[in-house]
């Protein structure tokens, strides 16, 4: 492992690399060739808590900080897991948080802590409007007790590995809001219930392995206690939580990068061609050494995010620039990677190729890098909105 200077960290980064040192490349890589699902590596994270970190303790969580939960993160993924497997478990809850009534507080988070219910799913993403969320155009209308939901997500992630899902749906049409984030509202949606009565679930085979679905509602009813907050107010909540959501993606892709620089030094100092290590070639090391400089500025960002959101300040412009760098930098890793393994970072028992295309999911979701630069132009440089 390349050398990284130890950190305030530590204890929680050896805790994660003991669990996930039982889960070695084999697992990943079978898990992989399978399609399958890391069901036994979630469940031994779940049970040693390490998902429940930012439930507060009064839940049953252990009410740590976005800096601790980023760790934690990183650390599966430089150990060649993919966190995206049970990301949504860790941070879906934030918004039950931040915006759920105490009795639904009381109702999901426990559950959610101990694992006895997943909450690893959120839909927002429609084929129609894609990154134009606003233009969603799946409805739920209140009738009597209960919301009448209609239409199509794309895309929703862990449905078939999830007891509940979080909706973004319309309650008011568009045409009747006068700004366009109003009118949409988000609810609890239990999952195995759906399925039998409203929700159809199509998975969609995709690169990488991770298990991702299309939605159709045809008049799924959801009680009116599963509204979270206040009508109309979803997309605020949504945005509320992505803050935290980017962070922490940021904080996987430089565990990803890490593992990349890991595999890739430990090979080229290895690997003798020409009567030397390839490492000792120029054209060789500056790949190299360019991404783990990227890395290593990614990871500043990354902890000057958590600071400000641990402390309860704005932190939008670095949790946006840290996802953006971080995606960024662990692209130039994995292909540094995969470049000099040769012809050995195309064979499956190398796990390069599987981490590269892991790795690149990151520049478009959950959010695309053009999105990244849209936000800092207009929100941070004051330049004019361009959609
Ligand atoms: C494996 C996977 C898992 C996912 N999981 C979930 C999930 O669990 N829940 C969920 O709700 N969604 C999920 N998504 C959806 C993901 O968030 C979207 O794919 C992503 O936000 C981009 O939206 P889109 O695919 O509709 O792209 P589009 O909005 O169609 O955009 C396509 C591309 O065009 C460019 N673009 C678009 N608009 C602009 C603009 N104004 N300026 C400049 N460039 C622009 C961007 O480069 C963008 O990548 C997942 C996607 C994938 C691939």
């Amino acid at each position: 492992m390349i050398r990284t200077a130890p950190d305030q960290y530590q204890e929680i980064r050896d805790a994660v690399r003991a669990l996930c040192a039982g889960f070695p490349d084999e697992y990943h890589r079978k898990i992989d060739g399978q399609r399958g699902y890391p069901e036994a590596f979630v469940t031994a994270l779940t049970k040693a808590g390490w998902l429940a970190a930012l439930i507060p303790a009064e839940y049953g969580g252990s009410g740590l900080g976005l800096a601790e939960a980023s760790v934690i993160m990183e650390e599966i993924n430089r150990s060649g897991g993919n966190s995206g497997a049970c990301h949504g478990q860790m941070y879906n809850m934030g918004t039950l948080l931040r915006h759920g009534s105490k009795a639904q507080k009381q109702l999901y988070l426990p559950k959610i802590a101990s694992g006895e219910w997943r909450l690893q799913s959120m839909a927002v993403t429609e084929p129609g409007t894609g990154t134009d969320t606003t233009r969603i155009k799946t409805s739920a209308v209140k009738k009597g007790d209960r919301y009448v939901v209609n239409g199509q997500k794309v895309w929703i992630s862990r449905v078939q590995h999830s007891d509940w899902m979080i909706l973004l749906a319309r309650t008011t049409p568009l045409a009747e809001v006068t700004k366009k984030s109003e009118g949409m509202s988000i609810f609890m949606v239990d999952l195995r219930r759906a399925e039998k009565s409203g929700m159809t679930v199509r998975p969609i085979p995709n690169m990488v392995n991770h298990e991702t679905n299309e939605l159709f509602f045809e008049n799924l009813e959801i009680p009116q206690e599963n509204l979270i907050g206040e009508e109309g107010s979803g997309f605020k909540y949504l945005l509320d939580g992505l803050n935290a959501e980017r962070t922490l993606i940021a904080a996987e892709c430089i565990g990803d990068g890490y593992w990349f620089l890991d595999r890739v030094t430990k090979y080229v100092n290895e690997r003798i061609v020409f009567g030397r290590p390839i490492g000792q070639n120029q054209g060789v090391q500056s790949p190299i050494a360019d991404a783990y400089i990227e890395v290593e500025a990614a990871n500043l960002m990354r902890y000057k995010a958590c600071e400000l959101f641990d402390a309860g300040q704005p932190c939008g412009a670095q949790a946006n620039m840290a996802k953006y760098l971080a995606a960024k930098a662990s692209w130039e890793a994995a292909n540094a990677c995969i470049q000099f393994h040769g012809g050995f970072g195309f064979a499956n028992e190398y796990d390069v190729e599987r981490k590269f295309r892991e790795t690149r999911l990151y520049q478009v979701a959950p959010i695309s890098t053009n999105l990244i630069y849209s936000y800092v132009a207009e929100h941070i440089l004051g330049m004019p909105r361009s959609f």
